[in-house]
């Protein structure tokens, strides 16, 4: 949609560029003088104001195209990635252990993808690791392990959208591209004093962000129509100034700090007309179901060199944290209906374990975006070599199962070393390394590390 399809579908709250221009509001002048004005004023904040994270100063030697420094476009990719629906301070210790473990992406396309989720354990959205070793994989068969520089070429990658593409062709490559993401649709809907929602409010958001570039790109001398780092500039001063300045609610912004506010270049709407508070609009709270699950945590003794080891299971390959591994778990939606400690007591004798040490550790709660897991945790010492478990051997088929379902792959179970837990191995989500660094942090537990016994 252009900038003028826009204009045509105006809603409460919503001023155009020309309604602006008209009443003489917002930095006078024309729409497109009042663009160059605020990419000008972004660009400038941005290089006096953006922090110092790790992608951003990941840069290798002259790339032979631009006869500079650039950003290493497959760190740079990883980073996307991981920074979809997780916080900035996270991403910036996976990525580290992550690039150091895959540190091309050749490293990357030749590894297992247990190795890969191993590395992504705890991040969550494993979707998303899945996808990334995809287009790795593809960026080494199809494009000879370089990373593509074209919207069109990123966006033929699995798992990268238009954001994604846009990002990589803008600020690792200087590309005339755009971007939006949930940062960017905040800042410019609040610039002009939209409060639409959906795909309306998508929409309108690419067309402004495109709107800016052509904006950096006509106001940088001599650069029109070529790579630039202007556009790498904008791009990530809009991100930046949604991050730090123009936040989401319940925060507030920092208007009086902002390059666009009264402060400085005084072309917000949102600011000028009190609409700051209404942009964008609350939404509905999302539906969170609940899930309820039992996990015995069963300890193996070290022996003949090898520390002690606990028993994971891995789960199937589809479905909640699939493929990721953890403790014998049952679980299902409603509460059980049984006392816990039944079920442990016969997920525990299923699994080899010596009923007589089981004891209950804890309640861990853990909360996703649409769920709530609660897991009662218990631990036990381990008295028999486990033999290979079908799926259906723990499921609501023992006597205490309660109707749960044990959610576990045809590979499972296997013991593994604390050691090997620690160097992450295995593929933990979140949730599962709660309950066995629960169970493992008990001192009856605990106190069996390095012994023969069990
Ligand atoms: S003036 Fe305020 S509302 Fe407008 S872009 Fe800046 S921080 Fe956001």
């Amino acid at each position: 949609m252009s900038a003028g399809t826009r204009r045509g579908g105006v809603k409460r709250g919503h001023v155009s560029s020309d309604d602006r221009a008209s009443s003489g509001s917002g930095g006078g002048g024309s729409g497109a003088e009042r663009d160059r004005v605020m990419a000008a004023a972004i660009i400038v904040w941005f290089e006096a104001s953006h922090r110092p994270l790790p992608w951003r100063t990941d840069m290798t030697a002259g790339d032979g195209q631009r006869g500079g420094p650039m950003r290493n476009a497959y760190h740079a990719l990883v980073a996307e990635a991981m920074l979809q629906q997780t916080q900035v301070s996270r991403v910036v210790e996976y990525l580290a252990r992550f690039i150091e473990r895959f540190p091309t992406v050749q490293a990357l396309a030749a590894a297992q993808e247990a190795e890969v989720l191993a590395m992504w354990a705890g991040l969550g959205y494993y979707r998303r690791a899945r996808l990334l070793h995809a287009a790795a994989k593809a960026i080494v068969e199809d494009h000879g392990g370089r990373v593509p520089e074209t919207v069109e070429a990123l966006r033929a990658l699995p798992g990268v959208g238009a954001y994604t593409a846009g990002s990589i062709a803008s600020i690792v490559f200087y590309q005339r591209a755009a971007l939006v993401d949930g940062n960017v649709q905040r800042v410019v809907q609040r610039l002009e004093g939209d409060a639409s929602t959906g795909k309306e409010a998508t929409a309108r958001a690419w067309a402004r962000a495109e709107a800016l570039v052509r904006a950096a790109d006509e106001s940088a001398s001599g650069a029109s129509g070529a790579r630039s780092a202007r556009f790498a500039r904008l791009n990530e001063g809009l991100m930046e100034l949604g991050a730090l300045v123009c936040t989401p609610p319940p925060s507030t912004p920092a208007c009086l700090h902002c390059p666009l506010g009264p402060s400085h270049a005084d072309v917000c709407v949102a600011q000028q007309r009190g609409l700051v508070g209404q942009i964008p609009p609350p939404k509905a709270a999302a539906a969170v179901k609940a899930l309820h699950a039992v996990t015995v945590v069963l300890l193996r003794a070290g022996s003949g060199g090898e520390g002690p080891s606990i028993l994971l299971e891995q789960r199937p390959a589809s479905g909640l944290w699939a493929g990721l591994w953890q403790a014998p778990t049952i679980e299902q939606a409603a509460k059980f209906s049984q006392r816990g400690q039944a079920i442990a007591a016969d997920l525990c004798a299923m699994r080899g374990g010596d009923r007589a040490t089981l004891r209950h550790i804890t309640s861990v709660t853990h909360v996703l975006t649409h769920r709530r897991v609660q897991t009662e945790v218990y631990a036990a010492h381990a008295v028999a070599c486990v033999r290979k478990t079908r799926r259906s051997s723990g499921g609501s088929g023992g006597s205490g199962g309660g109707g749960g379902s044990a959610n576990v792959s045809d590979d499972s179970p296997r013991w593994v070393t604390l050691a090997e837990i620690e160097a992450r191995a295995v593929g933990l989500s979140s949730a599962a390394r709660k309950a066995i660094d629960a169970a493992m942090a008990a001192p009856r537990v605990n106190g069996a590390k390095g012994t023969d016994e069990s």
